[in-house]
C-alpha cells in the first residue's frame, strides 16, 4: 500500500531514500533546512565512495601525506607554498591522526 513520507534532509542519503522511496509508489517529500548547499553531501562534490569510509587522518598518514604532497602525480598533491591557513590546517589534521581516533 502507498504511503505518505515525509523525508528530513536532503542531502546524499535523504535524497537516495526519496528516489527508492517514490520508485516503490510512495508518495514523498524532502523537506531541507537549507538550500541544499551546506550539507556534507554538497561539499564533498557529490563524490561518494566505499573506499573512504576508513578516516583518512590514520596513523602513519602525515609521512605518506607529506611524500604525496611533494609529488605532483599523487592523489594528494598540493603545490608548495607558506600559507598560514593550510599550514594550521596540515597541524590539525596531525593532531588527529592518532590511534585511538
Ligand atoms: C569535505 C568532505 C569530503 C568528503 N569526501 C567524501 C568522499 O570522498 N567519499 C565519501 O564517500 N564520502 C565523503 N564525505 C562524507 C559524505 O559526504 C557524507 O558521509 C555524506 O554526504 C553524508 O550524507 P547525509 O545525507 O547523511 O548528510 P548531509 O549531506 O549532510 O545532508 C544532511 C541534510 O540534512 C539537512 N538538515 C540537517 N538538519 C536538519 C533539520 N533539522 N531539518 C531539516 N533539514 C536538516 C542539512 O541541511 C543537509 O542538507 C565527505 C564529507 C566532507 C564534509
Amino acid at each position: 500500500m502507498a504511503k505518505s513520507v515525509i523525508i528530513i534532509g536532503g542531502g546524499i542519503i535523504g535524497l537516495c531514500t526519496a528516489y527508492y522511496l517514490q520508485k516503490e509508489g510512495h508518495k514523498v517529500t524532502v523537506i531541507d533546512k537549507s538550500d541544499y548547499s551546506s550539507g556534507a553531501s554538497y561539499v564533498n562534490a557529490g563524490f561518494i565512495t566505499p573506499s573512504h569510509i576508513i578516516s583518512l587522518a590514520a596513523p602513519g598518514m602525515i609521512n605518506k601525506g607529506i611524500k604525496w604532497m611533494l609529488n605532483s602525480e599523487s592523489p594528494f598533491y598540493v603545490k608548495p607554498r607558506l600559507d598560514l591557513d593550510f599550514l594550521k590546517w596540515a597541524w590539525y589534521f596531525k593532531k588527529a591522526s592518532t590511534q585511538k581516533k
